[in-house]
């Protein structure tokens, strides 16, 4: 068959605005936010479950790899066309079909903003806690596929303790239902949860029954200084040890806050080395008392300045500097190695002690900044402007090392981003042999002629 005659096919199936091979729409559809890059032969953007499934009817029938595609913003090429085919638009499933206020349920459609679903819940005193820090322009879809995580965390979870049952498509075009749309279900095997962080490997996630909560009634937030990183450190532990479990808690090291001091033109304290953003949630009377203990905390351990927000604006404002640091790390250098390993957050003061040290043995700016509460760390090396390839390869070889020590110090190479295309060649370090093969079973199972995705994780 001609790439015309699929072309037509597929036209045939969404209509003809919704199916094209112009090359502008095919590059605007090649890369993610991890700057990787694949141009797909197509673009589809369906409108139903139906149409997916003939799309994937026709993907089968000829071999076509097919790339399931939700804002794009993953950092670790999972949408990316690495080996052409269709490019799987979700962004027109964007419908939220149900909240129900007495069973505390969503049912939405993949192509649902993150930020939109969590602004309809809350109109009805509801609320959707996971939040990467994405969230007002990821989708749902791509949440349930990475099973995002975000700045709650800590005190939430993260997608994978909201999705309560899935609609899916597989590659062979088949319409399947997982899981319930009760809290509790063990009823067969949990293939939702198969699902949830499968990275479009497996099918295609089409409609999403989630868990929501009610909406606390109060917030406080705060942003604290500190002079070490370590006291920085002593602090998260000691707040969890008071058995305090904030919504958030930010860490940003010496170098992160360099770096967003310069992209937001705002001066912080020359003897600050870390700060940890902390809000905490509740009932308003628990919620004081905590945020007493908190603050003796914060002095106990040296903190030389405690910003508390007194209102909604205040604390945008100091949202602002967490929120800016992503984009302020890329005026850095030449590019940036992204990585987001995970430690038992009791291990976190010497994960950083580690990664200080292999940063001077590689003479590399490393940026780290994260969700300390979790163990989570952003690990991001600077490479130069005009970086060569030995800088690069300097980076990887750092990058190898800060792997193996996450996991001599019992943690893992991602806590929320996932490994697509970035960290495949490393899966055999953290992952052994006989469940690697496990793994391919389970996926020649659900994609037996390996077109949903392909060139991911394995
Ligand atoms: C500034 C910034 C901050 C971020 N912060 C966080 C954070 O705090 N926590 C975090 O976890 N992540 C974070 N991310 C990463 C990213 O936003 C998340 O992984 C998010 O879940 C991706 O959603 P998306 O809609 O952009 O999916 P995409 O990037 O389009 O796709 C992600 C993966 O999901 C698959 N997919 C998408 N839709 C479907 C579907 N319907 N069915 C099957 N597979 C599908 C794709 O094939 C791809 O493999 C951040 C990214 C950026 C750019």
């Amino acid at each position: 068959m001609s790439n015309q005659a699929i072309l037509q096919s597929l036209r045939n199936i969404v209509g003809k605005e919704f199916a094209t091979d112009v090359y502008e729409e095919r590059s605007c559809h090649s890369y993610d936010a991890s700057k990787q890059t694949g141009l797909p032969d197509y673009v589809v953007s369906p409108g139903s479950t139906q149409e997916i499934s003939k799309i994937m009817k026709l993907a089968t029938s000829k071999l076509i790899p097919v790339y399931p595609r939700g804002a794009a913003s993953g950092l670790t090429g999972g949408s990316v066309p690495t080996r052409g085919g269709i490019a799987l638009s979700l962004l027109r499933l964007n419908r939220i079909l149900e909240i129900d206020d007495r069973d505390l349920i969503a049912v939405v459609e993949p192509g649902v903003v993150t930020a939109a679903l969590q602004k309809e819940a809350a109109k009805q005193g509801l609320f959707y806690p996971p939040d990467p820090a994405s969230y007002k322009f990821c989708t749902i879809g791509g949440n349930v596929a990475e099973s995002a995580g975000g700045l709650r965390g800590l005190k939430y979870g993260v997608t994978k303790d909201y999705v309560l049952g899935l609609e899916v498509v597989l590659p062979n075009g088949e319409i399947l239902n997982f899981g319930v749309r009760t809290l509790k279900g063990v009823v067969g095997y949990d293939l939702t949860r198969l699902f949830v962080g499968s990275e479009g490997t497996l099918g295609i996630v089409t409609r999403v029954t989630l868990k929501l909560i009610p909406l606390p009634e109060a917030k406080e937030t705060m942003e604290v200084y500190f002079p070490t990183i370590q006291d920085a450190a002593a602090t998260v532990s000691r707040i969890i040890g008071e058995k305090i479990i904030p919504t958030t808690l930010e860490f940003m090291d010496k170098e992160t806050i360099d770096c967003v001091s310069g992209f937001l033109k705002k001066d912080y304290p020359d003897e600050l080395a870390a700060i940890l953003l902390i809000e905490i949630d509740g009932d308003p009377d628990v919620l004081d008392k905590q945020l007493n203990k908190v603050k003796k905390i914060c002095l106990a351990n040296n903190s030389i300045q405690i910003n508390m927000a007194r209102n909604d604006r205040e604390r945008e404002a100091l949202w602002a500097g967490r929120r800016a640091i992503s984009p302020a790390i890329y005026t850095l250098g030449g590019a940036k190695i992204n990585e987001d390993i995970c430690v038992p957050r009791s291990k976190l003061p010497a994960m950083l002690d580690r990664i200080d040290q292999i940063s001077r043995e590689h003479n590399l700016t490393i940026v780290n900044f994260g969700h300390a509460g979790d163990g989570n760390i952003h690990v991001n090396l600077i490479l130069p402007h005009n970086f060569t390839d030995t800088d690069k390869q300097n980076g990887l070889a750092a990058i190898e090392k800060i792997f193996d020590a996450t996991l001599e110090l019992g943690g893992t190479i991602s806590g929320e981003h996932g490994i697509w295309l970035s960290k495949a060649a490393y899966l055999g370090k953290e992952i052994g042999a006989r469940e690697i093969k496990l793994m391919k079973q389970v996926k020649r199972l659900f994609d037996p002629h390996n077109i949903m995705n392909p060139g991911k994780i394995f």
